[in-house]
């Protein structure tokens, strides 16, 4: 006889901070037989499964490679038609650069039951722990999540063209080791060279760094830097605000001394 069918939720992790989470992804860790995790999944997030609860990582180990696509969602179909309750746990929110949509995909064709579980996106995350609004009364009306790599394949390329008129602050995922491209691009296409950066690495988390420049020195200052991933660029004029709050707090500290 076949196990009746499991079901595979779909859930965002957050975008590092380990409180960061929803009370809804939490509780759905808790009920889980199987979790497979992705490499920017915090750890501490899995002291939420029951105890015996199995865990299989697809993320890239040193010296190894990350479980390709195809196999995640093979192995989650395969986990839910014995009949155990999946969870799929991914930093930030899995619709957002998270690949959520291909798996929702292959649970619906495979007949399987699915929930996502949003989370929150390291672009409101890594922002609002660098002290930057990515949208800001006189500064910007607009912002936009934009992936700094195609390396997907079949994709098309991303409209900087539009995107350096359109969208008053763009929020860059994947776009460290493209910075110079970016950069050129967003120069090339009219960009102001004075346009404020911020590029904020392992953000919301006790190792953040977050770096500003403009357009015209960001990608000197990352190298020299040494920036590493996960790190979010940030391009706009909101990133000056990070400047207005830290002076003002500085100033309030003065004031209490
Ligand atoms: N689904 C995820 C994004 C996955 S793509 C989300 O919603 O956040 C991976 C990219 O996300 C990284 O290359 C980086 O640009 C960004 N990222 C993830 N975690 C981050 C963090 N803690 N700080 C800065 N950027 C982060």
């Amino acid at each position: 006889m076949r196990a009746p069918a499991g079901k595979v939720y779909i859930v965002g992790a957050g975008p590092g901070d380990p409180e960061l989470i929803t009370v809804k992804a939490i509780r759905r860790i808790g009920l889980a037989d199987v979790i497979l995790y992705d490499r920017l999944v915090n750890e501490e997030l899995l002291s939420y499964a029951r105890p015996g609860t199995e865990l299989v990582y697809c993320g890239k180990a040193p010296n190894a490679h990350a479980m390709p696509q195809e196999q995640i969602n093979k192995t989650l179909v395969a986990y839910a038609k014995e009949g155990k309750t999946v969870v799929r746990l991914k930093g930030g929110d899995p619709f957002v650069f998270g690949r959520g949509g291909e798996e929702a995909l292959e649970l619906a064709e495979n007949g399987i039951e699915w929930e996502i579980v949003p989370g929150v996106t390291s672009a409101i995350g890594a922002a609002a722990s660098a002290a930057i609004p990515l949208t800001h009364r006189g500064k910007a009306a607009s912002f936009a999540c934009v992936t700094g790599n195609r390396c997907h394949g079949d994709q098309e390329p991303v409209r900087w063209d539009l995107l350096a008129h359109s969208v008053d602050t763009l929020a860059i995922y994947m776009g460290v080791s493209q910075l110079g491209v970016i950069r050129e691009e967003l120069l090339k296409h009219g960009k102001a060279s004075s346009t404020p950066v911020a590029i904020i690495e392992q953000g919301t988390t006790s190792k953040q760094r977050v770096i500003t420049g403009t357009l015209a020195d960001i990608h000197k200052l990352a190298l020299s830097m040494k920036v590493v991933n996960p790190a979010l660029i940030i391009v706009g004029e909101v990133v000056k605000v990070r400047e207005q709050l830290l002076l003002a707090e500085q100033q309030a500290e003065a004031w209490v001394m």
